[in-house]
């Protein structure tokens, strides 16, 4: 496992992300820096669905969010612990066990099993560069 240099704190990781609609914004902010586009068909003329906190687009009626298409999609895992999981599995420099994340984030073995399944291979394929600025200060 590779263990890239963090210089966020734990602390920082639950004020920042502890919950699910700060995490969202971050993918957001991430993912269209220069606001959101449907990713079915391109259009930059998109709604806010606030009951919902998805997006809606004007041209094809596709409702998505920043989630969308990513490892998070459809997950019943809130993003929080999905985040949390994440710092951890990078921050630690021996390899996070699955029993580790179950009992630090309170969720079923399996759940934190297949959490970090998830999360290893989203690793390999380079699927969290995006999310690297969670335990990487930008200046
Ligand atoms: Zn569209």
């Amino acid at each position: 496992m590779v263990s890239s240099s963090v210089d966020v704190s734990l602390l920082e990781i639950i004020k920042s992300y502890g919950d699910d609609g700060q995490c969202l914004r971050f993918l957001e902010d991430r993912r269209w820096p220069n606001g959101p586009v449907c990713p079915r068909c391109k259009a930059k003329k998109v709604y806010r669905l606030k009951a919902v906190d998805k997006f809606e687009c004007s041209s094809c009626r596709y409702q998505f969010s920043a989630t969308s298409g990513t490892i998070f999609h459809k997950s019943y895992i809130p993003l929080s612990k999905w985040f949390l999981a994440i710092y951890l599995m990078f921050a630690t420099a021996s390899r996070v066990r699955a029993v580790e994340l179950s009992r630090n984030l309170n969720l079923p073995y399996k759940t934190a099993w297949y959490l970090r399944r998830r999360i290893e291979t989203a690793m390999k394929t380079g699927q969290l560069s995006m999310l690297e600025s969670l335990w990487k200060q930008s200046d």
